[in-house]
C-alpha cells in the first residue's frame, strides 16, 4: 500500500489526507497541535468564506500566475463544490462568496476530519515535527520520542501567519532542508501603520472609501470598502486587499502611501459639480456646518485642519483655492505608510516556497521526488473571499492525490 506522511493538519493538510486516503494510499497527518485545523476554525469570523464563485486569476497572487493558473485548471472551484458536497457540507451563497450552510467553520473542520477517519488516516496530535529528511529514497520525520516513514512527504505546514494558530513558520524550515528556496515570507493582508499624528483622533471610525496604494507615483493596487481607522492607521478588508503590495515595497526600502478617496459614491467626472452645489446651497453655513451629513465630525475636523481652513469660516467667502484644498482633502486624503502590523495580525503570508521548484499539477517538488507541498507555505497569497482556503483546497488535493501514486509506505519506529 501506498504510504503518505503530512506535516500539518490545516485546510490544505486535510485536504491532502481525505485526497491522499480516497486514492487508496496509508495516510498519518502529523500535527502539532492539541486539535486539527484550528486555523481553520477562525476562518471568516468562525463561518469559513471557503471559496468564491469568482475564480480569476487576478484574486490571486504570487511569484508565477502560470503556476497557480496550471493548479486551478487540475482541481479549480468545480472539483472543489464536487469534495464539498461528498462531505456532505452544503454551500450557502452569499453574492458568490460561498460558507457552509451551518454557518459555522467547525462544521468545515469536522466534515474533513470524519472523512479521514473514514479511511483510516492516523491523526496524530500533539506530534510536533522537529526535522525531517531523505534516506534511501525513504521520507522521516522525526518528532521527539518517534520517527515516522513513509514514501512520500506532504509539508503542509503553512507559513507564519497568525502563528496562535500552529503556523510557526517551522515549514519553511524544513523546505530549506529539503533544497528549497523559500522567497522571504511577509505579512499579507495585514493592516497599515502610519506616523501621521491624526490617527488617534480618528481611532473608530469606519468610512466607505476607494483605497489607492502608491510606490512613489506608482499605483500598485486599488479597492473599496469600508475602511477602519484605528489608533495607529489603517484596517479593514479594502486596506487588507491592498495590504501585500504596501509590505513588499516597504520591505524594498521603497516610501508607501495611501490615497482614500473619501466621496467614492462619485465619478470623478460628477465630483467637482456636487462640491460646487454643496457650497452653492449651504452658502449660509460655515465651513464646519458645510460637512455635517457628509463626514463624521471628527473626521470634518480633520479635513478642515488638512485643508488649512477654520471650522467657523463662512462657505460662502472660500476662495477658489480654499474650496480646491478641502475637495482635495476629502478625495485625495493622503496617508503616509511607514510599516504593517506584524505576522501575529497578518491572516496570510505572502512568500514562502518558490513555486518555480514545484510542479502546478501535482505539487511534487522538481528537485526531490515523493515531496510535495500544499497551502500557505508555497509562494502563493489570495484576495480577501474565500481565495486562500482555495488554494488550500486546490494544493492539498493535488499533493495528497498525487502523492498516492508513489508506491511503499509509513511505519513507525521507537528511537
Ligand atoms: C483570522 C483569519 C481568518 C481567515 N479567514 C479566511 C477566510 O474566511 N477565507 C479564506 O479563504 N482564508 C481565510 N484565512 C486564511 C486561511 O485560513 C489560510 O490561508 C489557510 O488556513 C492555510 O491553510 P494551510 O493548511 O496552508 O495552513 P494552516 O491552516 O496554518 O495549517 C498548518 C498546520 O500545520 C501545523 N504545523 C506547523 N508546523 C508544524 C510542525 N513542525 N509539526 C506539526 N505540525 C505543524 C500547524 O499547527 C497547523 O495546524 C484566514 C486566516 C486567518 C488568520
Amino acid at each position: 500500500m501506498r504510504r503518505v506522511l503530512i506535516i500539518g493538519g490545516g485546510a490544505s493538510g486535510l485536504a491532502a489526507a481525505v485526497s491522499a486516503a480516497r486514492a487508496g494510499a496509508k495516510v498519518a497527518v502529523l500535527e502539532h497541535n492539541r486539535q486539527i485545523g484550528k486555523k481553520l476554525l477562525v476562518t471568516g469570523n468562525g463561518r469559513c468564506n471557503l471559496t468564491n464563485r469568482d475564480q480569476s486569476l487576478s484574486h490571486y497572487r504570487g511569484g508565477s500566475p502560470e503556476f497557480i493558473q496550471k493548479a486551478l485548471n487540475a482541481f479549480g472551484l468545480s472539483e472543489t463544490l464536487e469534495l464539498f458536497h461528498s462531505l456532505g457540507v452544503v454551500i450557502r451563497d452569499r453574492d458568490g462568496y460561498l460558507y457552509p450552510y451551518s454557518d459555522q467553520a467547525s462544521s468545515v473542520a469536522e466534515a474533513l476530519r470524519m472523512e479521514a477517519e473514514h479511511y483510516r488516516v492516523k491523526l496524530a496530535l500533539n506530534t510536533e515535527v522537529q526535522r525531517i529528511c531523505r534516506e534511501n529514497g525513504r521520507y522521516l520525520a522525526e518528532t521527539p520520542g518517534w520517527t515516522y516513514e513513509g514514501d512520500a512527504l506532504i509539508l503542509a505546514a503553512g507559513s507564519c501567519a497568525a502563528p496562535e494558530t500552529g503556523s510557526d513558520g517551522s515549514g519553511y524550515r524544513f523546505a530549506r532542508a529539503m533544497g528549497h528556496t523559500v522567497i522571504e515570507p511577509l505579512p499579507a493582508l495585514v493592516q497599515l501603520r502610519s506616523p501621521d499624528p491624526a490617527f488617534p483622533k480618528l481611532k473608530g471610525l469606519r468610512m466607505e472609501a476607494r483605497v489607492s496604494l502608491f510606490s512613489k507615483e506608482r499605483l500598485l493596487a486599488e479597492d473599496r470598502g469600508e475602511v477602519q481607522f484605528t489608533e495607529y492607521g489603517l484596517s479593514g478588508i479594502p486596506i487588507f486587499q491592498v495590504s501585500r503590495y504596501g509590505v513588499k515595497e516597504l520591505h524594498k526600502g521603497r516610501e508607501v502611501r495611501v490615497i482614500l478617496n473619501l466621496l467614492p459614491f462619485l465619478k470623478e467626472e460628477e465630483t467637482e459639480a456636487f462640491w460646487e452645489e454643496r457650497i452653492r446651497i449651504g452658502s449660509g453655513k460655515s465651513a464646519g456646518q458645510l460637512l455635517v451629513g457628509l463626514f463624521p465630525k471628527k473626521m470634518a475636523d480633520c479635513l478642515l485642519k488638512r485643508a488649512g481652513i477654520s471650522a467657523d469660516r463662512p462657505a460662502a467667502a472660500f476662495t477658489d483655492c480654499e474650496k480646491k484644498a478641502l475637495l482635495s482633502a476629502c478625495t485625495a486624503f493622503e496617508v503616509k505608510i511607514s510599516a504593517c502590523n506584524g505576522f501575529d495580525r497578518a491572516q496570510v503570508c505572502c512568500g514562502g516556497v518558490d513555486t518555480r521548484e514545484v510542479n502546478p499539477e501535482t505539487m511534487e517538488s522538481l528537485q526531490m521526488p515523493g515531496l510535495y507541498f500544499a497551502g500557505e507555505i508555497l509562494d502563493v497569497d489570495g484576495a480577501c473571499g474565500g481565495y486562500n482556503l482555495q488554494w488550500a483546497w486546490t494544493s492539498g488535493w493535488l499533493a495528497g492525490y498525487h502523492s498516492a501514486e508513489t508506491p511503499r509506505g509509513i511505519v513507525m519506529c521507537e528511537q
